[in-house]
């Protein structure tokens, strides 16, 4: 864990950028139908920094707000010139901004920490080790 690591993270196109200082309080990885809509791909990955944190936050975007899957709001910024939607924000955690790991392009970026939604995962996914945050199946 690095207390004073820079990170860097940008949409497709770039005109989306933030730059945080420290490492993520957590990393979710969510398999929700939702998450993977949103994605596009598998499953989800996003690490959960607090505001204070991002030291820079620069770019264009559209706000997309869509219902949880607990019936709450959660508000996600994407660019709109390319469509990636860099990071999004839920009300149940005030404070915190969430941002798509994958923006950041870095390998080193911690792994997730907690699992949602795992009864949701591809089957041919390999779950990494972490808290099982799943909701019992409907
Ligand atoms: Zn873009
Ligand atoms: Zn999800």
């Amino acid at each position: 864990m690095s207390r004073d690591a820079i990170r860097n993270a940008q949409c497709s196109c770039g005109q989306f950028r933030l730059t945080v200082r420290g490492d993520p309080e957590w990393v979710n990885m969510c398999n929700c139908y939702d998450c993977q809509r949103r994605s596009g791909s598998a499953f989800h990955i996003a690490g959960f920094f607090r505001e204070e944190q991002v030291l820079e936050n620069e770019g264009d975007r559209t706000l997309y707000r869509r219902p949880t899957n607990e019936g709450r709001t959660l508000d996600l910024e994407f660019c709109p010139v390319c469509g990636v939607s860099l990071l999004f924000r839920v009300k149940l955690r005030p404070g915190m901004v969430a941002i798509h790991a994958g923006c950041f392009a870095d390998r080193d970026f911690p792994a997730p920490d907690k699992i949602w939604f795992a009864h949701r995962a591809h089957p041919w996914v390999v779950l990494p080790p972490g808290e099982n945050m799943t909701p019992p199946p409907e």
